[in-house]
C-alpha cells in the first residue's frame, strides 16, 4: 500500500500533478487543449513548465473540438482539460462529437471530492461527472489514488484508439493531484501502452467472399469515408482504387484521399452512381443519414444494391441494410488483402459503366465551371467559392476547415481537395461550432497554414477563439461568409412586431473588426477578386486574419441541401372557436 500522507522524513516524493504529466508524456501526448480553472489551474502551469504545449481556450467546447480533430489528424488521442461541472459539461459535447465521428479523444476534467458528491452535500461545482459522461462516450474512468494514474492513463489511451476509435472520459478529483507518493514507486507505476491500436487482419474467407461479389458487378462503386482518411493508409487506398479501376465517391472528409480531379472520381456524378451502381464497396464509411441509410429513391430502388463493407467495427455491419460481404478489419490490412487477391490479371469494371460515369462527371464539371467565375458584388456562393477553390488549387497543402449551411454544402462540391486529411468539417452530426477549435488544432498539429471558411452563423458559435488564434500567433485565415443571417439574411418577423426574425443577424456586421481588436488582420471583401487576393496574402504571411466576405443576403437556401430534414407544418387551424375557448379557460385558472 502506498502512503498518501508520508511524514516529513520522506525525502523524495512525487505527486498526482506530476504523475499525470509523466504518464501522458511517456505515451507521447505532448499537447493539451483546455480552459484553466479550479481545480486544474496549476496542472496547466506545470504541464507547460514540463515542456508540454498547453493551448488555453475561451470556452471548453472549442478546446474539446480541437482535441477531437487532433485525434482524427494524428491517430493519437487529442486531450482536452477542463474544470469541474460546467466546464466538464461544455467539454462533453465535443467528447460525444468525437465518439460519434469515431475519433480518439480524452476529456480530462477536475471534479469535486467523492465523499461530498456521493452524499450530495453541495460542494463547489458538485456533480457526479463520471455517471453523466458514461453514456456519451466510449469509456469513462475515475482515478482516486496517485499510484493508479499510470494505469488509468494507459486504459484511457487504449480505449480511445483501439478498435473503432472514440472519446474517453477521465475523472480527476481535485485532491488526487495533491496526493504524494515515493518518486521511485511513482515512476514504476507508469505504463507505456504497447501497440495501442493493433492491426486487425480480416479473415481470408471474408476477403474471398468480398472479391466474389465485386467480380459479379456490372456497375461497381467504391465509397471512401473518413475512417479511410483516419487510417493513414493513403498508398494502400490509392493502390486498391487504381488497381480495381472502379469509380469512387469520397465522403466529405475523405475528399483528397485521392485528388478530386482523379480520373476515377465520381464526386461530380454522385446522384448517378448512387442510383445506378449494383455493388458498392464501403471503405471506412457508414450507411447513415449521409447516405440515405443505403436505401430508397437515392439508391435507385426498387433495384437492389449489394454492399461490401470494410470496417473495423463488426457491429457496423447490417446497421441499415444487409451487407452481402462484411470484411471486418482495419482499412490497411483489408485493402491490402483485397488488392492482393485481385491478382495481376484483374479486368476492372465494364467500360460502358466507367464511360457513363466519366461523361456525367465531365458534363457536370463543365456546367459548374462558369458559375465559379461569377464576379458579382455582393457575391453569391459560387462566386465566392470560386475564389476559394482557386486558392486551394494553388496551395493544396492548406488545411481547409468548413462549416455553415450553404457555406458547407456548396464548398463541399465546389472546392476540390488534392491531398488526404485536408478537409475538416462538421462530421457525422453536421454540428455547428467546430470552426475555430478545428482551425486551431489543425494549425498546431500540422504546422501548415489553415483556411477556415465559415457561415456567419456557424462562426458565431466559436468566434471568440480568434483571440486564442491571435494569442498563439497561429497561421489561420478565417473567411466569414456574411449574408446577414442563417440560411438567408432577408427573413421578416411574421408577427409584424419590432424584433428581427429568428434567423437574421445585425445587417452588414463587420466581423473583420473583431480580428483587428486582437491585433490580427481584418479585411473587408465584397468581390471574388478581392477575396482571392486577401486569402492568398493571409496564407502567405501566416498572420491571423479574418476576412469579412460580403454574400448576397438573398443567395442562400433554407438549411442548405438538407432542407428535407425540416419538419413541415401541417394544415393548421389557429382560429377554431372551441380550441380558443379551452385555452382561454386554462389561462384563467
Ligand atoms: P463518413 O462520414 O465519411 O461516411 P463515418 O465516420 O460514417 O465516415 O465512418 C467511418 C467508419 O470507419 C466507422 O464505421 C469506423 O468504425 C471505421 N473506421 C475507423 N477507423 C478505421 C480503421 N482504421 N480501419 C477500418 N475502419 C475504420
Ligand atoms: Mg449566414
Amino acid at each position: 500500500m502506498v502512503d498518501h500522507n508520508p511524514t516529513a522524513e520522506s525525502a523524495e516524493l512525487t505527486d498526482g500533478f506530476h504523475l499525470l504529466i509523466d504518464a501522458l508524456k511517456l505515451n507521447d501526448i505532448n499537447t493539451i487543449y483546455g480552459v484553466p480553472g479550479i481545480p486544474i489551474t496549476d496542472l496547466g502551469r506545470m504541464m507547460q513548465e514540463e515542456g508540454m504545449r498547453v493551448l488555453s481556450f475561451r470556452h471548453e467546447q472549442n478546446a474539446g473540438n480541437a482535441a477531437a480533430i487532433a485525434g482524427f489528424l494524428t491517430k493519437k488521442p487529442g486531450v482536452c482539460l477542463t474544470v469541474s461541472a460546467p466546464g466538464f459539461l461544455n467539454g462533453l459535447t465535443a467528447l460525444a462529437h468525437a465518439t460519434t465521428n469515431c475519433w480518439p479523444m480524452i476529456l480530462i476534467s477536475g471534479s469535486s471530492e467523492r465523499e461530498i458528491v456521493d452524499l450530495m452535500q453541495g460542494d463547489y461545482e458538485e456533480m457526479d461527472q463520471l455517471a453523466i459522461a458514461k453514456p456519451l462516450c466510449k469509456a469513462a474512468y475515475r482515478v482516486l489514488h496517485a499510484e493508479d494514474i499510470g494505469i488509468a492513463v494507459a486504459r484511457a489511451i487504449r480505449a480511445a484508439v483501439s478498435g473503432r476509435p472514440g472519446g474517453v472520459y477521465l475523472d480527476i478529483p481535485g485532491a488526487l493531484l495533491g496526493q504524494v507518493m515515493d518518486v521511485v514507486e511513482g515512476a514504476k507505476s507508469l505504463v507505456k501502452v504497447i501497440d495501442p491500436a493493433p492491426a486487425q487482419i480480416p479473415s481470408p474467407a471474408s476477403v474471398d467472399r468480398a472479391l466474389e461479389v465485386i467480380k459479379g458487378a456490372q456497375k461497381p462503386l467504391i465509397i471512401l469515408g473518413k475512417g479511410a482518411a483516419y487510417a493513414q493508409a493513403d498508398e494502400v487506398v490509392k493502390d486498391f482504387v487504381e488497381k480495381s479501376g472502379i469509380p469512387y465517391l469520397p465522403m466529405s472528409m475523405a475528399k483528397g484521399l485521392l485528388p478530386d480531379t482523379h480520373p476515377q472520381s465520381a464526386g461530380a456524378a454522385r446522384s448517378l452512381v448512387l442510383k445506378e451502381s449494383d455493388v458498392v464497396i464501403m471503405v471506412g464509411a457508414r450507411l447513415n443519414w449521409l447516405l440515405s441509410h443505403g436505401k430508397g429513391r437515392q439508391w435507385g430502388e426498387p433495384h437492389s444494391t449489394k454492399f461490401v463493407q470494410i470496417d473495423i467495427e463488426p457491429r457496423e455491419m447490417d446497421s441499415n441494410v444487409e451487407i452481402a460481404a462484411p470484411v471486418v478489419g482495419d482499412i490497411e490490412s483489408s485493402l491490402a488483402a483485397l488488392s492482393q487477391a485481385m491478382g495481376d490479371d484483374w479486368a476492372g469494371p465494364p467500360s460502358e459503366w466507367t464511360d457513363m460515369v466519366r461523361e456525367k462527371r465531365e458534363t457536370n464539371v463543365a456546367k459548374m465551371a462558369p458559375t465559379l467565375q461569377n464576379n458579382a458584388s455582393p457575391m453569391n456562393y459560387a462566386g465566392a467559392l470560386g475564389a476559394i477553390k482557386r486558392v486551394i488549387d494553388q496551395k493544396p497543402d492548406t488545411m481547409f476547415v468548413n462549416e455553415g449551411a450553404n457555406t458547407l454544402d456548396f464548398a463541399r462540391s465546389m472546392v476540390d481537395m488534392h491531398r488526404p486529411r485536408k478537409r475538416l468539417d462538421v462530421g457525422t452530426w453536421g454540428v455547428m461550432g467546430i470552426g475555430m477549435g478545428t482551425a486551431i488544432a489543425a494549425a498546431v498539429e500540422t504546422g501548415l497554414p489553415v483556411l477556415a471558411v465559415e457561415g456567419d452563423s456557424a462562426f458565431g458559435f466559436s468566434g471568440m477563439e480568434i483571440e486564442t488564434i491571435c494569442r498563439y500567433k497561429l497561421p489561420v485565415c478565417v473567411v466569414v461568409f456574411n449574408n446577414n443571417g442563417i440560411y438567408r439574411g432577408t427573413d421578416q418577423n411574421r408577427s409584424g412586431g419590432e424584433d428581427p426574425a429568428p434567423t437574421v443577424f445585425v445587417e452588414d456586421a463587420r466581423y473583420d473588426q473583431m480580428m483587428a481588436a486582437f491585433g490580427g488582420e481584418g479585411v473587408y471583401a465584397d468581390n471574388p477578386d478581392a477575396l482571392q487576393r486577401a486569402v492568398m496574402d493571409a496564407l502567405e504571411s501566416g498572420k491571423p486574419t479574418l476576412i469579412n466576405a460580403v454574400i448576397d443576403p438573398k443567395a442562400g437556401k433554407e438549411s442548405g441541401n438538407i432542407g428535407s430534414l425540416n419538419p413541415t407544418s401541417g394544415a393548421v387551424s389557429r382560429n377554431n372557436a372551441e380550441a380558443l375557448e379551452i385555452i382561454k379557460q386554462k389561462a384563467a385558472q
